[in-house]
């Protein structure tokens, strides 16, 4: 374990967890949900808006922040914390995810990812070590490591040989952060958080014995915590809750377990009752940018018509600044004419019921409650309940 870094489970309800993952840089009450700062900022929002929603910890991306503005300036400017003005903690990503989204612009080989930024079609390459290096001169709480991210779906052939593909990244992707945090001059790379933590991430498609297999490799090598990697990626969403299912118990009890990049207010919820403590998702900050919010009844389109004239808040029940202050019918005059502070008012909302469900999910582990509100969810957010 790396200093700062510790975590304990404080409830569990059946296979669910309530627990506090303790970072240099403050606690986190989890499960836990991070929104997404692509680029140092949860688009549409301050800061100050995400500590008031009860945000404690944030996603950047290091795609993005090694395009623009460079790891170096940021690094020279104190770390990511001191640059974006955010105290909590930060998890930050491999960058691999988005290179591997570019399709055309990028080149897979053993030793890494060569791409072609989406913003000026400069020439960059992503090696385990490169990305691990990004990240400790970022200096996030929680660095990820570079995985291969396999397109679904995938034949069992492809979907093994990439998963040791990132069994061999990972182990280098240790290697390279040990020896960055414990030696005195690590060759001219900035380091901004000695301290920083590092998750492995568990591959194999959807077959349940890679999926084991990568999961007992990936703890071989030891890491601070685990991420199952590779779902949400177009497969049905029963075949995901069956391999977070299959999985979750292939990694060890003592340690956070991190869904990458997943998902609805349901999902939330069935992931937790498989064994999930940690989520990232753009859907609530996206959606709300589209118009979609996401209440205690379901999805709700503010765009609809049949809101023009609802003087009613978006959620009868939800406490957040937008539904305390403004009307359906307001929100959708401003969405209709292309205000800015549509999308503020939006994502404040959207955000909001994203963290209100986790702390209904905290609560009802401690209860024992939480097949109660796993049903609730499943009702309110089954695709026929939305408002489209
Ligand atoms: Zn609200």
């Amino acid at each position: 374990m790396r200093s700062g870094f510790a975590f304990r489970i404080t409830h569990r309800d059946n296979l669910a967890r309530r627990g506090e993952l303790a970072t240099s840089r403050g606690v986190i009450q989890t499960p836990a949900f991070m929104p997404v700062g692509t680029q140092g900022a949860v688009k549409a929002l301050t800061h100050r808006d995400l500590e008031e929603s009860g945000a404690e910890i944030i996603l950047a991306n290091t795609y993005h922040l090694h395009l623009r503005p460079g790891e170096g300036l940021i690094a020279r400017l104190g770390g990511l914390h001191r640059f974006i003005g955010w105290r909590a903690p930060i998890l930050t990503d491999s960058g691999g995810y988005q290179a591997f989204s570019l399709g055309e612009r990028r080149v897979i080989d053993e030793d890494g990812i060569s791409f072609r930024s989406h913003l000026d079609g400069s020439a960059h390459r992503f090696t385990p070590e490169r990305a691990t290096e990004i990240q400790a001169a970022l200096g996030s709480d929680i660095a990820m490591v570079l995985d291969e991210c396999l397109a679904y779906p995938a034949t069992p052939d492809a979907t093994r040989q990439s998963m040791h593909r990132t069994l061999r990244w990972a182990r280098r992707c240790r290697d390279r952060l040990v020896t960055l945090c414990e030696s005195s001059a690590p060759g001219g790379v900035a380091v901004t958080n000695p301290g920083q933590a590092q998750f492995g991430i568990v591959q194999g498609g959807i077959d349940p014995a890679l999926r084991s297999e990568s999961a007992g490799a990936t703890v071989g090598i030891g890491f601070e915590g685990y991420a199952i990697g590779g779902l949400s990626v177009g497969e049905p969403v029963d075949v995901m809750y069956e391999v977070v299912g299959a999985t979750a118990p292939h990694l060890p009890d003592d340690r956070p377990r991190y869904l990458m990049g997943t998902g609805t207010p349901a999902d939330l919820v069935e992931a937790v009752s498989r064994g999930i403590d940690l989520f990232d998702c753009v859907l609530p900050t996206r959606n709300a940018r589209n118009g979609q919010l996401f209440t205690g009844e379901g999805r709700l389109n503010i765009r609809n018509a049949r809101h023009a004239e609802d003087a009613g808040p978006p959620d009868e029940s939800c406490t957040c600044y937008t539904c305390r202050h403004y009307s359906r019918a307001y929100l959708r005059h401003l969405f209709m004419a292309g205000e800015i502070t549509a999308h503020t008012l939006n994502t404040l909302h959207n955000v909001h019921f994203y963290l209100d469900t986790m702390r209904r999910i905290r609560e009802a582990i401690v209860f024992g409650t939480l097949e109660k509100l796993r049903v609730a969810y499943h009702q309110a957010f089954s695709p026929r309940s939305s408002d489209s």
